[in-house]
């Protein structure tokens, strides 16, 4: 393999990774936070907002953070020139019924990886230089979603050659993992609280983590560590014990403005 394949290779992976958190983030900005605002403001989960100068830092540290990912993504072009990944294309073969499952178990595979990960960076001996960054953001935005110590960056970016070597996956099933990943990072740390509520203001969907869920990690670190479902956080009883009250303020409110316009 030469040079420039994987130069080439590093700055394919840039290219695409960049886009995709820009597209999203930037998206769910201006949609959010501009656009459906002023319809929005009772799922607003913090009266403040975060200024400006927080989203820049942000974009900056995300843009190193895919620097770091399409360089540990390195490891699965030279595992497969090496023949150790014969995975993705062996999965190809396996039909849909497969294709399905990969999807179902990579997501719950890099939850799980997620949690362990995440727990472990808050130890106090890690927390400086692989986690720091990401907790700068108490009130996120969008942006924060790559915003990462090198050290977190390469931990999050190893979970995919890792988990190719182990499971064969078929190729457009990491394409929609990441799609999955990045649409439900953004949303969790969008500010708002996007998921839909019961009538006595519960999750309707409790195994998922909430925008509301992820939001309490970032107020008050030492909870809340689960990054799609919050199966690993209550196993290991670290979900914030104010949880579900804080989720049904959340709702709670937009319940009352509703309830407020007149019918008819
Ligand atoms: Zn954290
Ligand atoms: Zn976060």
């Amino acid at each position: 393999m030469t040079h420039t394949t994987l130069i080439d290779y590093w700055l394919a992976g840039m290219q695409t990774d960049v886009a995709r958190y820009l597209i999203f983030a930037v998206g769910f900005w201006a949609l959010l936070w501009v656009v459906l605002a002023p319809v929005l403001k009772g799922r607003k989960i913090r009266p403040q907002t975060p200024p400006l100068r927080q989203l820049a830092l942000e974009v900056v540290f995300s843009v190193r953070a895919v620097a770091v990912f399409s360089t540990v993504a390195l490891s699965t072009l030279l595992l497969d020139h090496a023949g150790l990944l014969p995975g993705p294309e062996r999965a190809a073969e396996w039909g849909p019924l497969w294709f399905a499952a990969a999807l179902v178990l990579i997501i719950v595979g890099h939850d799980a990886y997620f949690y362990w990960t995440h727990r472990l960076i808050h130890d106090p001996r890690l927390f400086r230089r692989f986690h720091r960054r990401h907790h700068k953001s108490h009130n996120p935005s969008p942006f924060t979603a790559y915003s990462f110590d090198l050290g977190e960056a390469a931990i999050n970016g190893a979970f995919v050659p890792l988990w190719l070597v182990l499971v064969p996956t078929p190729w457009p099933v990491v394409g929609l993992f990441m799609l999955h990943q990045i649409v439900r990072n953004t949303i969790g740390h969008s500010g708002y609280e996007l998921f839909p509520a019961t009538a006595d203001g519960r999750p309707l969907f409790d195994w998922l983590t909430t925008v509301t869920h992820h939001d309490l990690h970032h107020a008050e670190a030492g909870w809340n560590y689960g990054l799609y479902f919050t199966w690993w956080d209550r196993w290991m009883k670290t979900e914030n014990p104010a949880y579900h009250a804080r989720f049904a303020a959340v709702v709670g409110r937009q319940e009352k403005r509703l309830a407020s316009v007149p019918e008819g």
